[in-house]
């Protein structure tokens, strides 16, 4: 019998998520981890939000035109599933509504979601944490095991949380982690938000920069992560990308690039064969440096 597979996205009302889900329909087709037909759970943490996405990807004419989507003949189907990754019950929910649906596993989870908040203050450093590291870190552990063998996991962090705006100090201390475990990771996470509240942030060798500490965090996880599911061999790659400067609504209009464009990195770690690379760190379809 041809197995059928599944993704999820997070975030994928609008931006790059959306455009992720789109491409992950356009292009599965054409992939050599095709089996049978895709559904994809195109996930946020509004109903109305995500089940409008839903219906413009339906609508969508270049979707229509590849005729990929079943209501076109195709093989692949959009769903919307309610998710806030900053909420720790929502994760688990989510996770246990594949388990129950999938019990015989899922294939690709491409955790998109992000902030990035104007300003610099300990609570601007406590929410974009809370939904950047822990809400992605969350989503990572939880849908992890989930995930069947040759799946794939993928992290949208950004170039932003790359490691040069760092005392040395602090710059191994990312690395040395990333090479440890998640908790060695979080341990900086905390260290810089308690830097933040003395007002020492600069001090302890962090830049005054939320979404960029908590991007490079997000990277480092994802290598900790890596290495472990690594040990399982379980064929499962976990990476992490940037999508590159792209024009969404967190950039404001300022972005040079367009959603597709932004998608085309995480869509190529989830679909394309990428010679068994894990725990990377990926840029215009190439692993660059952190
Ligand atoms: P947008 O602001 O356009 O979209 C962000 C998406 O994430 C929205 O769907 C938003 O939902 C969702 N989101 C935010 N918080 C949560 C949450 N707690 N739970 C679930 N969903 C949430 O940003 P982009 O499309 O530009 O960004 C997508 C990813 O790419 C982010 O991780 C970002 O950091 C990263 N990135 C973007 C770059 C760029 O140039 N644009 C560069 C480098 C990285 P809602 O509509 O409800 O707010």
């Amino acid at each position: 019998a041809v197995e059928s597979r599944i993704a999820a996205v997070t975030g994928a009302n609008k931006g790059i998520g959306l455009a992720i889900v789109r491409n992950l329909a356009l292009e599965y087709p054409k992939s050599p981890l095709k089996s049978g037909p895709l559904l994809i759970y195109l996930t946020a943490r509004s109903p109305e939000r995500g089940s409008e996405a839903v219906k413009t990807l339906n609508q969508d004419e270049q979707l229509k035109k590849a005729k990929v989507l079943k209501q076109d003949g195709g093989d692949v189907e959009v769903s919307y599933h309610e998710l806030d990754i900053s909420k720790k019950e929502e994760i688990h929910k989510f996770r246990d509504f594949l388990k129950k649906e999938h019990p015989q596993g899922i294939d690709f989870v491409i955790n998109n979601a992000g902030i990035a908040m104007e300003g610099f203050d300990s609570n601007v450093v406590k929410t974009t944490l809370q939904t950047n590291y822990y809400g992605t870190l969350e989503a990572t552990r939880e849908l992890l095991p989930l995930i069947r063998n040759g799946g794939r996991m993928v992290n949208v962090s950004s170039m932003a949380g790359k490691l040069n705006k760092y005392s040395d100090e602090i710059r191994q201390s990312f690395l040395q982690a990333s090479k440890k475990d998640v908790p060695a990771v979080t341990a900086i996470m905390e260290q810089f938000n308690s830097s933040v509240e003395a007002g020492k942030e600069n001090d302890a060798g962090f830049p005054s920069a939320a979404y960029a500490v908590s991007k490079a965090g997000e990277t480092a996880f994802t290598k900790a992560i890596a290495m472990e599911e690594a040990k399982r061999d379980r064929g499962v790659l976990v990476n992490a990308c940037c999508p590159g400067y792209v024009n969404t609504d967190m950039t404001k209009g300022r972005g040079s690039k367009t959603v597709d464009a932004g998608a085309r990195t995480p869509v190529m770690l989830a679909l394309q064969d990428i010679g068994g690379r894990t725990g990377e760190f990926w840029q215009s379809e190439q692993i660059i440096e952190w």
